[in-house]
């Protein structure tokens, strides 16, 4: 099956055409900019040159018009008409409660989604203006929605409640959600295969590290999910590029009194202004923290060192909640091409079985295993791929519609 999977952000609206068939990616493309003054799209088709177009793209319905008139163009596209693409799988962030799977579009999941976006104000807007979008110029395709939050669904309430006064979850719903889902799913499963064909029986615990711009790790047991690093908002939890995960909550009233900052301020100070960017004070960049701290630099050595030493933590704390680690896995584009970060994540872990292997974490590309052969928990490298992962979900739903 041919399905168009589409990320679209505040002002960017990034897409990839998959044959589910094959799982190759026939095209993808970049609408950025959207808004603003100046706009682009960035669109290659399998096999065929890149087309850029710098032009203005007011808003989503505009970025997915040149999208679909890229797919379709005859010098660069990958189809002959829109119709070929038999379904549309769209990233949404926030699912809450209520979404906790893939489901078919419709006026209701609007809705749904709609009254989520009051604890995701900066995601499910855009992720809604890319669904409308889209509705407007496909109507008759199946379009789906996939949440970021679906696959940790399965956390037992221990682990979602925060201890705060019951009322706060049951008539708000403040509890912990966790986001990065479709990564966390579909490199935990592949983690689970790569065990099995490394001769691994019965449970799997695995601990999955996505480390990205965002960075969360879940405890995955036997497939499900029972603990996710990020909370209620994607701030909580790991050391990011800009968010500074963990802190003490008495933290922020300590500052309301000292400088009289609003909720606003606040809310720029946790998602833009921590993370390494805060701590380095040069970068949210891991590869320029990493070189400005191999030059001697010591605030940049200190984000390093913070990050990985939560990342250790965590990886710690979950071994204990799953009660076994059998794998960690690191992904996104720091856990995927940063030996350095792998190997000051799993100092200290040998205390749970692992036992890094220095020259194959330095080496190597892909999807791959970089521990000891006696490492009793294994060290696996497994580059994310999102979008297939939304694609597979979209498929599962558009054929059922079919059969039904
Ligand atoms: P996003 O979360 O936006 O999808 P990515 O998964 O692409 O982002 O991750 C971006 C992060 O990956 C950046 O901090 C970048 O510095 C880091 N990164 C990419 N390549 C390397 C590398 N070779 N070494 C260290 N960090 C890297």
């Amino acid at each position: 099956m041919k399905v168009l999977v589409v990320n679209s952000g505040s002002s960017s609206l990034k897409y990839q055409l998959i044959d589910t068939s094959s799982d190759a990616i026939l095209a993808r493309g970049l609408a950025e900019r959207i808004g603003m003054a100046s706009g682009r799209l960035k669109h290659v088709s399998e096999g065929r040159s890149e087309l850029v177009l710098e032009q203005p793209i007011p808003d989503h319905v505009t970025a997915t018009d040149l999208a679909f008139s890229a797919l379709v163009d005859p010098q660069h596209g990958a189809v002959s008409t829109l119709d070929e693409i038999e379904a549309v799988g769209h990233r949404v962030v926030h699912g809450g409660e209520k979404l906790t799977r893939a489901v078919r579009i419709d006026d209701e999941v609007i809705r749904a989604i709609e009254e989520m976006s009051a604890l995701a104000p900066l995601h499910n807007p855009p992720n809604l203006m890319g669904i409308r979008a889209c509705l407007e110029r496909m109507p008759h395709t199946p379009q789906v929605a996939v949440f970021d939050t679906a696959f940790h669904s399965t956390m037992p309430p221990y682990a979602y409640m925060y201890a705060l006064p019951y009322e706060l979850y049951s008539k708000l719903g403040i509890r912990r959600y966790g986001f990065h889902g479709s990564s966390h799913k579909y490199v935990s499963a592949r983690a689970a295969r790569l065990l099995r064909e490394m001769g691994h029986e019965g449970d799997t615990h695995i601990v999955t590290c996505h480390l990205g711009n965002g960075c969360s790790a879940t405890a995955v047991v036997n497939g499900r999910a029972v603990d996710t690093s990020m909370g209620m908002t994607p701030a909580e939890g790991l050391v990011m590029g800009t968010r500074g995960g963990d802190i003490d909550p008495a933290i922020l009233p300590f500052l309301i009194k000292k400088y009289g900052w609003s909720a606003d301020e606040l809310e720029t100070l946790i998602n833009k202004k921590g993370g390494l960017l805060g701590l380095s004070g040069a970068s949210n960049d891991m590869r320029d923290v990493e070189e400005r701290a191999g030059k001697g630099d010591a605030r940049s050595r200190l984000a390093l060192e913070v990050f990985c030493y939560r990342v250790r933590k965590y990886i710690g704390a979950y071994a204990a909640a799953m009660g076994g680690l059998d794998a960690v896995v690191f992904t996104g584009g720091i856990g995927e091409n940063s030996p350095t970060v792998r190997e000051m994540c799993c100092q200290g872990l040998e205390v749970l079985g692992v036992a890094l292997d220095p020259e194959l974490n330095a080496s190597g590309r892909g999807e791959r295993c970089v521990s000891c052969e006696d490492s009793r928990a294994k060290v696996l490298v497994i580059p994310t791929n999102e979008e297939l992962e939304i694609a597979r979900e979209t498929v599962e739903i558009a054929s059922a519609l079919q059969v039904g």
